[in-house]
């Protein structure tokens, strides 16, 4: 076992503190990262404070990682020592049900194992990323291109798939009209992908407060929510809308904004239900959809459009005894637009 040093959780109410926790002994297709840069992703913040059901304290989280690989077990193949490398958020699945052999290990049926407060094989609850070091199977390693600059690559292990595999799946493209609610960390990678798969992009945020940065970022158009004309003026006009608000919203006012045919994809993961009624689904033949992370080979695909089209999110490094800070500062919608911890300050 190595010990290694972190920031981890109490409780549900207090805050973050230093703290040192075990990695186990490297398994033969195991790899130990010595990891540099985590992001904070509002998952973490919705899990340490069990927004999201009971979790076992204390918890280390973070699922937005890049490092370097600093020992490899007797059988590793796909990684070496130097490496860089990333960890999301899954470190394991079945890899037998329909889902896991379909390469969907996202949607693994037994559930996928989380890089946090998720039950390892082993019995033992995962630790995440707030971490000097973590050990994980191979196949849930990703390369890390040399074209993405390391510190801001870390947000795209969460906040960049989880954008990019609904515009792929659903086609965001040249033609495709594209909304994005809410610009904090998924939603700014949202724009900048969608914008370079070619599609036409509008922000649809609470105000103007972040316009100029938005249209910088990729969008064609941005609209203030707070103005109810909003609303009228686009009612029937987006072929997708992605949804990444971490709270609820007027799902029904969104989806009228569905032209012919139209998805409005739900990543934000607030705690409670999202009512719709069914009339508003009915209007132009809607469709409310739901999307979860992306799978290992789609994740190495992302990463890749990422470095070939120049794409990379725009951070604030912060030391880890600003974590606390930083997290209140994501809850009243004041990051631009991902808060990364220089691992390297925990040391
Ligand atoms: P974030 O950085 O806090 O961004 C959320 C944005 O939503 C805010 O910046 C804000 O944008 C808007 N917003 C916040 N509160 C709002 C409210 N009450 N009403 C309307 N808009 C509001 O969070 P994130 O890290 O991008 O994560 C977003 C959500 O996605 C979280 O719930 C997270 O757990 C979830 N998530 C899901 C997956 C998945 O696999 N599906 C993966 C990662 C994260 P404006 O200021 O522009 O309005
Ligand atoms: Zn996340
Ligand atoms: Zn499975």
């Amino acid at each position: 076992m190595l010990t290694v040093n972190a920031y981890a959780a109490p409780s549900a109410t207090e805050p973050l503190v230093p703290t040192t926790i075990q990695r186990r002994d490297l398994g033969p297709k195991d790899v130990l990262i010595q990891i540099s840069y985590a992001g904070i992703c509002h998952s973490d913040i919705h899990t340490v404070r069990g927004e999201w059901g009971p979790i076992t304290y204390p918890q280390v989280v973070g699922h937005e990682i890049v490092g370097t690989v600093t020992e490899t077990g007797s059988e590793v193949t796909r990684h070496g020592v130097g490496d860089r490398v990333g960890v999301g958020c899954m470190v394991n699945s079945c890899r037998e049900c329909a889902n896991c052999r379909a390469g969907q290990e996202q949607y693994c049926l037994k559930g996928n194992t989380g890089t946090y407060a998720s039950v390892d094989r082993d019995g033992t609850i995962t630790q995440g990323g707030y971490s000097t070091h973590v050990v994980v199977v191979e196949d849930f390693v990703l390369k890390v291109p040399h074209a993405i600059p390391f510190e801001a690559a870390a947000p795209l292990l969460c906040a960049g798939i989880t954008t990019y595999s609904p515009l792929a799946h659903w086609n965001a493209g040249p033609g495709k009209k594209v909304a994005v609610i809410g610009l904090g960390g998924l939603g700014h990678m949202a724009v900048k992908i969608a914008h370079a798969m070619g599609a036409e992009v509008t922000v649809l945020s609470q105000s103007l407060r972040k316009r100029e940065d938005g249209l910088k970022l990729g969008a064609d158009h941005y609209f203030a929510t707070s103005d109810p004309a909003t609303f009228d003026d686009l009612a029937n006009s987006f072929d997708l809308i992605i949804n990444t608000v971490s709270a609820v919203i007027d799902l029904d006012a969104y989806l009228s904004l569905l032209a012919l045919d139209g998805t409005l994809v739900n990543v934000g993961a607030p705690p409670q239900p999202l009512p719709v009624r069914v009339f508003t689904l009915f209007g132009n033949r809607r469709s409310f959809a739901g999307s979860g992370i992306g799978s290992i080979q789609e994740t190495q695909e992302m990463l890749d459009f990422c470095a070939e089209h120049g794409i990379a999110p725009e951070t604030e490094l912060i030391a880890a005894d600003a974590i606390n800070d930083a997290y209140e500062r994501v809850l009243s919608s004041d990051v631009r637009y991902r808060f990364v911890i220089d691992v390297a300050t925990m040391a």
